[in-house]
């Protein structure tokens, strides 16, 4: 009988597919590295979320480790190189949250061009009626710019498709392809989407080519009434340059769902979160009752099928 170890909380459907799939598991919560490295040794499987760190240690005190599951999309906090080094499956299911994210992403624009967060907030915790001063725009007729046409930056392509946007997007590999699919115009470069588009929503994964890919030069090359969203991962903006573009108005409003540190520690980060432009979330883009159950789903199905076809 595999045991499973669940570091982090994970849909009951999941753990009652692998249960009658004759898997024991365990639950323990977010153990910290020695815990983990203490424990580990006695499971086949671990699932984390992103709470849980699964290091290289705890890679090498894992002897009978076969997989390692993690319930979500990003691997940042798994030594995927390590574990692959000792021949450990390392499993995601990505494709259970794009649905979730992209409607995320449509409510964060939305709320930046009506300035809903302000007009609420004034209203419920001022008690002020403050009609004339929250004069929105409409998305309609306006340009999205897309970066990153994959799971996530497709579903967004579609419903601002809907919305009767002008849809730019810009990929490094297939991208006239994937543009002719989805029906939208297919951005030469990555400065003709940052120079045409007035709004521009992230969606690349996070690794050495993206780290601060918006930077100072690529802020100064967008409109200077642009609206900025990423809900992608925190360092593919270089964050204190975006500070800096606020500060110097060369910016119209900005929606974070995601950050360099998080939780944010660094004094910059909170004076970004905390400018009267910026919206935030805290990472809740694939936060859904509807893409938790999926995602737990999909990773039990994995790793079933995965220790079945290894047998
Ligand atoms: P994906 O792999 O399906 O798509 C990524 C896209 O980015 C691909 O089209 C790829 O060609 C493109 N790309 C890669 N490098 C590029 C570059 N240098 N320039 C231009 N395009 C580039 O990924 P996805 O599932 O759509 O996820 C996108 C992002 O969303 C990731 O950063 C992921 O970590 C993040 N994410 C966030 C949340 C959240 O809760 N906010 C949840 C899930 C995923």
């Amino acid at each position: 009988m595999y045991r499973v170890l669940v570091c982090d909380p994970i849909a009951r459907e999941a753990i009652d597919l692998l249960r009658k799939n004759n898997f024991k598991v365990d639950f323990v919560e977010s153990p910290a590295p020695e815990e983990l490295c203490r424990i580990i040794a006695a499971y086949d499987v671990i699932i984390v979320r992103s709470a849980t760190k699964v290091t290289k240690e705890v890679i090498d005190r894992g002897e009978k480790l076969k997989i390692i599951a993690r319930a979500g999309a990003g691997l940042d906090n798994i030594d995927v190189e390590h574990a692959n080094k000792r021949k450990i499956k390392v499993i995601n299911a990505p494709e259970a949250l794009a649905v979730a994210v992209a409607e995320h992403t449509i409510a964060l624009m939305l709320m930046l061009l009506r300035k809903e967060y302000h007009a609420c907030r004034s209203l419920k915790e001022e008690k002020l009626w403050l009609k004339k001063k929250f004069l929105g725009e409409e998305a309609f007729g306006k340009t999205i710019g897309i970066i990153g046409l994959g799971r996530i930056g497709s579903e967004v392509a579609k419903r601002c498709k809907a919305l009767g946007m002008r849809v730019l997007g810009y990929r490094r590999h297939k991208l006239e392809e994937k543009a002719r699919e989805l029906g939208i115009v297919a951005a030469p470069s990555l400065d003709f989407l940052l120079s045409e588009s007035d709004i521009i929503s992230i969606h690349v994964p996070l690794n050495k080519e993206t780290f601060h890919m918006i930077g100072e030069r690529e802020l100064n090359l967008m409109r200077p009434n642009v609206y900025l969203i990423n809900t992608s991962r925190g360092a593919v903006i270089d964050g204190k340059s975006l500070l800096r573009a606020l500060e110097n108005n060369r910016i119209a409003g900005v929606a974070l769902d995601v950050f360099e540190n998080e939780p944010p520690r660094e004094p910059w980060e909170w004076k970004l979160i905390t400018h009267p432009r910026v919206i935030v979330t805290p990472h809740i883009g694939a936060m859904t009752k509807e893409s938790q159950r999926k995602t737990g789903l999909i990773i039990a199905q994995k790793i079933i099928t995965t220790l079945s076809t290894d047998q």
